[in-house]
């Protein structure tokens, strides 16, 4: 199945993919082989780059910034609107490279592409926008404008579990936005980061902009850590876990390069007892356990007043007791694998620490069954002091840890008291407790909802999250600043020199 769907995708006999669906693992300093988590097999071998074809890369993308920032930002987004449509022609057959590769199910799969596309559009429509403010001058004959300019080669490191969107985030901005872009994708997917790219670097390449979109993909040790540390790269926008982001942040910091850092999450949902279940319960289930709980947005602790905490437990159970478990392509599976064999030992690992500290499992907490990397959605009760350290920490797997409270500002306490702050949810019918959720002594996430779930953020909006999860914002509003540089400037048509603040000199 993967061959045709590479030759779909027009990169089956790419000179990077050494083998396709191999017997052996090879992996050394020049080739990785990826594996299955549906399967645990190789899935392909692809070779590596090193710091001699990194180097290249990037020069590559310098010369091609050089010309592309030139080019007329509304002339930009129609280019960006051809590699919208060409993404839209390769949906299906990327969306089913996702879910081979990393494991999210058909829907998943498909979704993410879609939110590509998405930003895609959004890019064509914000190249007409770049928008800088003018300011009255306190001198006269002089005026004061703020102009935003291509800022340069954009380093964008993802994650392996939005394959696809994350670079598409960055990469639709930044095109628009007269930068070009290297890419240095997960290890753990590959694939779809070669099929993604070449896509749209086709697509820019025909109307003439080759080089816009550069692909390194290599160890962290070599490539990742020879991107970070590029100067010539003025910003690097970085997507993965907390301790990943703390070894690029200060990296780039050293070099007083600009740093975009979008980290784990620990998000939780707050059930009032006023909520209407029959919108909680869908929510938490598919915040909690859609793609097999690997999403930086994944409901990982439930915060539920001592009143309803056991009709809604048992409502969750019953619903984690119908989600089925399996391959990812297959009609009806709800949960995926997870993508790694180290991920399940995480699992297994996080669950063990749970009970140790006085946690209850009400449902899952094993391997389920088959081949590939599968794991049972898992329920865990915290202990009634509250007291569950574990669950301070972001296990990427379908765990759900259960906390009760009393009054609104202890379940708002718990919701902030972790040292992640990327997404919070609050289900009530009260007005008064969605304000306090959504105040200034409220949830202090980046993303906050009232009566919906913590996955699933629209493209239009600012994605990312405060304190361990880095401070960045991707995606839609004014995300796109990131990607340019700011020039502040003043023009005089006044006869003489006029100093600022009065000051008369000479
Ligand atoms: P990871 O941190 O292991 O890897 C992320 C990326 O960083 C990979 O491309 C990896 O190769 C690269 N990397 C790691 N160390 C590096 C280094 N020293 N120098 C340069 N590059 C380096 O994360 P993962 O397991 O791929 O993804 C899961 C994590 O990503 C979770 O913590 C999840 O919450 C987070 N995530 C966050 C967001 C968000 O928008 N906030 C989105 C998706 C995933």
């Amino acid at each position: 199945m993967l061959r045709g769907v590479l030759e779909e995708l027009g990169v089956a006999g790419h000179e990077r993919i050494s083998a396709i669906e191999p017997r052996e693992v090879a992996s050394d300093d020049r080739r990785h082989t990826t594996i299955s988590p549906t399967t645990a097999r190789p899935l392909a071998t692809v070779q590596l780059d090193d710091r001699a074809s990194l180097d290249r890369e990037v020069a590559a993308a310098v010369e091609a910034f050089r010309a592309w920032r030139e080019v007329p930002a509304p002339v930009r987004g129609q280019a960006v609107r051809a590699v919208g449509d060409a993404l839209r022609r390769h949906k299906e057959a990327l969306g089913a490279l996702i879910s081979l590769e990393v494991g999210k199910i058909r829907p998943e799969g498909l979704g993410e592409v879609q939110e590509t596309i998405d930003i895609a559009d959004f890019a064509v429509g914000l190249s007409r926008q770049l928008y800088g403010m003018t300011m009255p001058s306190e001198r006269p004959r002089h005026r004061i404008i703020e102009q935003w300019h291509p800022l340069g080669p954009v380093g964008v490191i993802t994650a392996f579990n939005f394959p696809n969107a994350v670079w598409g985030w960055n990469a639709m901005l930044a095109a628009v936005c007269g930068d070009s872009v290297v890419w240095k994708p997960s290890l753990m997917a590959p694939l779809t980061a070669l099929a993604t790219n070449e896509i749209c670097r086709r697509t820019l390449t025909d109307l003439g902009h080759p080089d816009i979109f550069r692909l390194v993909i290599g160890a962290d040790a070599v490539v990742g850590d020879s991107l970070v540390g590029d100067s010539r790269l003025p910003l690097i926008s970085a997507t993965g876990s907390c301790q990943m982001g703390r070894l690029v942040g200060q990296r780039v910091a050293a070099r007083l390069g600009r740093c975009l850092l979008e980290l784990g999450g620990n998000n939780a949902i707050i059930v009032e007892p006023d909520a209407d279940l029959d919108l909680a319960i869908p929510a938490i289930v598919f915040g909690a356990i859609g793609t097999a709980g690997q999403r930086c947005t994944t409901t990982r602790r439930l915060l539920v007043h001592e009143s309803i905490a056991d009709s809604v437990v048992e409502r969750l159970a019953r619903a984690y007791a119908s989600a089925s478990i399996g391959d990812p392509m297959a009609q009806g599976t709800l949960v995926g694998p997870l993508i790694n064999q180290r991920s399940v030992d995480a699992f297994l690992a996080a669950i063990a620490a749970a009970q140790s500290q006085g946690g209850t499992i009400i449902v899952g907490g094993k391997r389920a069954p088959g081949d590939g990397f599968f794991v049972q959605p898992t329920i865990v009760a915290a202990p009634r002091s509250n007291e569950l350290p574990i669950a301070g920490e972001e296990t990427f797997a379908p765990i759900l840890y259960v906390f009760t409270y009393r009054d609104l500002d202890a379940a708002i306490a718990l919701n902030n008291g972790v040292a992640q702050g990327l997404s919070s949810a609050l289900f009530s019918g009260s007005v008064g407790a969605s304000e306090r959720f959504l105040g200034p002594a409220g949830s202090d996430c980046g993303l906050a909802y009232v009566n919906l779930g913590t996955s699933g953020a629209e493209i239009g909006g600012a994605f990312g999250g405060e304190k361990d999860t880095g401070g960045g914002r991707e995606s839609g509003s004014d995300a796109w600043k990131h990607y340019m540089r700011r020039q502040t400037s003043t023009i005089s048509h006044a006869a003489q020199i006029m100093h600022a603040q009065g000051i008369r000199f000479g």
